[in-house]
């Protein structure tokens, strides 16, 4: 099992009058009860009973399947005071996520089988939602020498990724994607041509030239995006690209896409809903992050890439940093925003209300499209499936700020009053976070 989850008693609850929003269920917001024994969905169907379990009321609310996020920060082990296992699951819970995947770049890295199997094992006390690890694609992500990828494969890594950093040298992507098609895990790349963004504060465009920032263009980005895609089509081997931010990417991933290429790619919702303009108030805590905020031209081609699966899902890149650190001029705060408990609202805010996506595509790309990309068990409302479940008030206006579930709140979205908040999360069967007033 390539997820890990603490051992909590499964959930036995009667949920009446939600609306059910499940693309590849057909359902499309019919309102239904939704019966969940011993931790799994046993039935669904109008006017429901069960005698003697507990009844969750929710009319009004809508149930989603719940969400999955294929690229968490969880900064464990070493920096514990930013986020651990604990305090980052939580977070997720609270942000309607049942799954969650976490980027190997810790102290130390995630390149050995004693710190995959630490990492499990702290999970399994620890974790409130699904947690998956990836191991590092090179030892300590120098880019040097491939991880033993048979061996942290088979002790239960979900993937390998030298996130943080991209696979400088094209020979050695070439060979990390020959070896972990042999173990049939992805490989999820950070891209970035380090030559064009030495010294990058934001996005290289009008709004740097005004403030004097040096700045991360476009082509640091798409230029790695179309390497990796060539070396991938050549070898015949899946690939993942993390965050992606340009729309020039987006170009290369609609071409290698139409060539037949087996990639998949995520996009942040802090690229979907935000722009570059949002440095200007020179915040690193809210609007510094590698890749950086873009223009406006490149958030609407991010949007219409969602809309139409170019981009295949959506990854928060939840990146705590302790308050001290970011506390400092912009030019010398660490890059990274959290975004576990805010995602799902910002989206519903910021795409769905305005009619640029339906809610049943977010809903997809967060859910189904990410469990797919890592071939993951994909949570879904039908009667036998394990109860992996999300319900919202999507009327519930809210101001985002602390306190969070996160230990970090370096938040892009803080001071934002958002639409739509997470009452009740139900994953892997166990209850993982609940708003009080829900249970009658
Ligand atoms: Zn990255
Ligand atoms: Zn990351």
């Amino acid at each position: 099992m390539r997820l890990t989850q603490r051992e909590a008693p499964p959930a036995d609850l009667l949920i009446t009058g939600a609306r059910l929003v499940d693309g590849a269920s057909g359902l499309e917001g019919v309102q239904l009860d939704v019966r969940i024994v011993e931790g799994r969905i046993a039935e669904i169907g109008p006017s429901l009973t069960a005698e003697g379990v507990e009844t969750v009321e929710a009319d009004g609310l809508t149930m989603t399947p719940g969400l999955v996020d294929p690229h968490v920060h969880l900064r464990t082990p070493g920096d514990e005071d930013e986020e651990d296992i604990a305090s980052g699951t939580r977070a997720a819970a609270a942000g309607g996520f049942v799954t969650i995947l976490a980027m190997p770049n810790t102290t130390p890295v995630v390149d050995s089988a004693a710190v995959l199997n630490g990492l499990v094992t702290r999970a399994a006390e620890q974790a409130v939602v699904g947690t998956g690890f990836f191991a590092a694609i090179t030892l300590g992500l120098e880019g040097r020498q491939l991880v033993d990828m048979a061996d942290l494969a088979a002790r239960g890594a979900v993937g390998f990724s030298d996130d943080g950093r991209p696979v400088e040298r094209a020979g050695m992507l070439r060979r990390a994607l020959q070896y972990s098609a042999v173990t049939g895990l992805k490989l999820s790349l950070h891209e970035e041509d380090l030559s064009l963004t030495a010294g990058a504060q934001m996005h290289e465009g009008a709004v740097s030239a005004e403030l004097g920032l040096h700045g991360y263009p476009s082509i640091g980005e798409s230029v790695m995006v179309g390497r990796d895609l060539q070396i991938a089509r050549y070898e015949g081997a899946p690939l993942h690209l993390c965050h992606i931010s340009a729309a020039e990417s987006v170009a290369e991933v609609r071409r290698a896409k139409e060539l037949g290429v087996e990639v998949t790619a995520e996009v942040s919702p802090h690229h979907l809903c935000l722009t570059d303009e949002l440095v200007r108030d020179l915040d690193p805590s809210v609007s510094k992050m590698s890749p950086p905020l873009r223009s406006a031209a490149d958030r609407a081609a991010l949007i219409e890439a969602l809309a139409d699966g170019t981009l295949d899902c959506v990854a928060t890149d939840h990146a705590p940093h302790h308050a001290h650190e970011k506390e400092v001029p912009f030019e010398a705060a660490p890059n990274g925003v959290i975004g576990l408990e805010t995602a799902f609202a910002a989206l519903y805010t910021e795409l769905v209300q305005p009619g640029l996506v339906p809610l049943a595509t977010v809903v997809e790309r967060m859910s189904r499209g990410p469990a797919a990309a890592f071939g993951l068990p994909v949570p879904a409302l039908r009667a036998g499936e394990p109860a992996n479940l999300t319900l919202w008030n999507l009327s519930e206006r809210w101001l985002v700020g602390p306190p969070y579930a996160s230990r970090s709140r370096n938040c892009a979205f803080a001071g934002r009053m958002l639409q739509a908040r997470c009452t009740l999360t139900v994953a892997g069967g166990s209850v993982a976070h609940r708003m009080a007033e829900v249970a009658r």
